[in-house]
């Protein structure tokens, strides 16, 4: 099956009982038993629910793994993915990443004896520096949030293959409409589903999805011990939205090509980060692990002015100034004050998330509005 075929019917059967096309939505806790043990595969819906388990083989499908997993948000997919590891082991992990990642490593995982390195993984070559015997896994974000840096995935695998390392792959931004990290060699996916996978902005949810089976059993059972899963509603939209993730992807790359090069020629604009330019410093790793570059932007103005970036984004009127990225609609952010708010100013900087930087996640509507759009915001 192709990409587009996977999307819409990768692991799914139609419902035992009734042929319904869409799997129904199994609102229930547990399952009744004909004797002690005696049940249909399911027993307890925190291990397996029929419509969490329809949305899990989509996520596998799509993501050419075995394995899908899902749970009640992203970080709790990051969690579970740590929690293979065990104190005094460490993880090396890209520079610039999703705010909550961040935290969730320093702020928990340290205090349980998890050691990270945060760096910068343009150059794969950076890495050898940091890697030693407690090493157990490599954490990438590609393209980065919010500086659309581009991590060479494959490289990095090489690496983490030679020193039997696991390599995890937030695939957030990105999706597997643009790059499928399993086939370039990483060990586990992560999503945020929440974003670009449900694309209506109305559920947070996370994913994971892996080839190998021992891996996936570990990850399971943490999935049912920790039990932070998500419902069966919430499995039933990301599994519907799904459906249409590849026409949707097809529009955000679009738009957010034409919203890069308006910026690109705008006379306040000081700098513009997206992958697709020819000029971006890892464009040529990007077109190759990439199908395209993604609605996922960020610009900083002349000035460097806080106070001019804050009124640009409270003028915009189709972007939406909120959290968040990957729906249908166009949003805006100010990472400073926003996303990265809990990254100590002097940390957030020197990843270049300056305190005029503003993140637009490109939606799905007619490119003439949301370029006229931000037109009149920054004049
Ligand atoms: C949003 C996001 C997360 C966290 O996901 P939640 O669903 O909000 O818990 C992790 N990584 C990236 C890149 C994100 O954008």
């Amino acid at each position: 099956m192709k990409f587009n075929t996977k999307v819409i019917h990768g692991g799914q059967e139609h419902d035992a009982a009734y042929g319904a096309v869409m799997p129904p939505i199994y609102q229930t806790s547990t399952y009744a038993q004909t004797t002690p043990g005696g049940h249909k595969g399911y027993e307890y819906s925190r291990t397996h629910n029929p419509t969490r388990n329809a949305l899990e083989n989509a996520f596998a499908s799509i993501e050419n793994g075995t394995y899908g997993l899902a749970f009640g948000s992203g970080l709790a997919a990051i969690d579970a993915v740590i929690k293979l590891l065990k104190p005094g082991d460490e993880v090396v992990s890209t520079n610039d990443l999703y705010g909550g990642s961040f935290r969730l490593f320093t702020k928990i995982f340290q205090d349980f004896g998890i050691k990270f390195h945060f760096i910068g993984m343009e150059e794969a070559s950076n890495i050898e520096a940091y890697i030693n015997t407690n090493t157990k896994l490599i954490w990438v974000e590609t393209p980065t949030n919010p500086m659309m840096n581009i991590i060479d995935v494959k490289t990095v695998s090489a690496i983490a293959k030679k020193h039997s390392i696991l390599l995890a792959v937030d695939n957030t931004f990105a999706t597997p409409y643009l790059q499928q990290p399993l086939d370039l060699g990483a060990d586990i996916v992560m999503h945020s589903a929440t974003k670009y996978l449900g694309g209506h902005s109305d559920v947070v949810m996370g994913a994971l999805v892996v080839k190998n089976k021992e891996l996936a059993d570990r990850l399971y059972f943490i999935q049912n011990a920790s039990g932070a899963v998500c419902g069966p509603q919430d499995s039933f939209l990301v599994l519907r939205g799904i459906k249409t993730l590849h026409i949707r992807m097809q529009r955000h790359c679009e738009n957010g090509k034409a919203v890069a090069n308006f910026l690109a020629n705008h006379p306040k604009i000081e700098k513009v980060y997206w992958p697709g330019f020819e000029n971006h410093p890892n464009h040529d790793i990007a077109k190759s692990q990439m199908k395209d570059f993604g609605g996922m932007i960020s610009f900083t103005t002349k000035g460097n002015n806080m106070k001019e970036s804050i009124k640009i984004v409270e003028s915009l009127k189709i972007f939406t100034l909120a959290e968040s990225l990957g729906g249908v609609e166009s949003l805006s952010g100010h990472p400073a004050s926003m996303t990265h708010a809990s990254i100590p100013k002097k940390e957030r900087e020197k990843t270049g998330v300056v305190d005029s930087l503003i993140r637009l996640s490109v939606g799905i509507e007619d490119i003439e509005d949301l370029i006229a759009d931000l037109e009149q915001a920054l004049e």
